[in-house]
């Protein structure tokens, strides 16, 4: 007998704490009826055991996942097996508002739930539990954190000033093409370029004039580029772009596009117009380029010899 009242104790127990335990329970038979409704999905949703009782699931709330939802649970009865839904797979499945106060900033609350099924005396699966934790915090979290990690990430491929890659970036870039071209041989054409007497820009304007020079430049340059070009600020004001699937010929006429933009716009600054010049060196991917340093200074004594022969033209690098 006393065997018996604890029993009953236990049973109390453990629906008083099934009622108030900060985690969603909610118990279907097998037309997803609800059984159970505890009192976590009754402050969150609004409605009442009593008044969802033998209700169907899908009927309630409309705006569940119905047909994704109910092939996960035909899963559980089959397989007599419990079933996993992580927010990160579905943010979440029933459409909670978030009340936390830390993690505020979250509109509706993540869900990891749990599907478990329910065996009958018999053993029989005849119900299934949806077990809802709330994880929004530590969503929110993983969240910002992952988004902290790309902007520091965007941040050391980024040149400040122009928004191009940095050098270092830039270079990660080219070694990759010329990976690429060594395994598929598709043309591909590096060119590096410099601001012609960019001394007398900062000594007759200054050098923030000089800074706004640099970022009109990689502005053009930016406008000419494709998605699969890869531009970088090399040094102060020298530029270098790797352009794929590009011959030297058809770099040529890429850098004599950009040459001519640059020559024909003008800089206003403080009052006065600025005008620049830039020239330019090519190096297409041939024979004689026998590593990504010798491909950058082919494209470097082009340019030097750009500036040799009077400056605002593009040289095409030639053994
Ligand atoms: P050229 O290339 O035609 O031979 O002449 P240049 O006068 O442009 O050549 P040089 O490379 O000798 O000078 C480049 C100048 O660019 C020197 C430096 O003060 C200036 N410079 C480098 N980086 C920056 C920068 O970030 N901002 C500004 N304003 N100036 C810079
Ligand atoms: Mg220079
Ligand atoms: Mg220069």
């Amino acid at each position: 007998m006393s065997n018996d009242a604890d029993l009953m104790n236990e049973l109390h127990w453990l629906i008083d704490m099934v009622q108030t335990i900060e985690v969603g329970l909610v118990v279907l038979d097998r037309n997803f009826n609800i059984a159970l409704w505890n009192g976590f999905m009754e402050n969150h949703s609004g409605v009442s055991p009593n008044a969802i009782k033998g209700k169907n699931l899908f009927e309630e709330f409309p705006e569940l996942p119905a047909a994704w939802l109910k092939k996960k649970m035909e899963s559980v009865y089959l397989l007599k097996n419990r079933a996993f839904i992580s927010w990160e797979q579905r943010p979440f499945v029933f459409q909670f508002k978030n009340y936390r106060p830390i993690t505020g900033r979250a509109e509706f609350m993540y869900q990891n739930v749990t599907l478990l099924p329910l065996a009958s005396l018999t053993g029989q699966i005849t119900h299934i539990s949806i077990i809802v934790y709330d994880v929004t915090d530590v969503a929110v979290n993983k969240l910002q954190l992952k988004n902290a990690n790309e902007r520091l990430e965007h941040l050391s491929q980024t040149d400040g000033l122009t928004q191009l890659h940095n050098r270092r970036h830039w270079q990660e870039c080219m070694n990759r093409e010329y990976e690429r071209f060594n395994r598929y041989g598709d043309p591909v054409s590096l060119v590096m370029f410099d601001i012609d007497r960019f001394k007398q820009v900062n000594d007759e304007h200054g050098h923030v004039a000089g800074d706004k020079v640099i970022q009109h430049i990689a502005h053009l340059l930016s406008q000419s580029l494709r998605e699969t070009d890869c531009a970088g600020r090399y040094g102060g004001e020298e530029f270098a772009v790797v352009l794929t699937g590009t011959t030297a010929e058809e770099a040529y006429h890429f850098t004599e596009r950009l040459r001519e933009k640059v020559a024909s716009s003008a800089i206003q600054f403080g009052g006065k117009s600025i005008q620049v010049t830039i020239s330019l060196g090519i190096c297409g991917m041939d024979d004689f380029v026998d590593n990504e340093s010798q491909w950058l200074a082919c494209a470097d004594q082009a340019l030097y010899q750009a500036k040799q022969q009077g400056r605002n033209r593009t040289v095409i690098y030639s053994e």
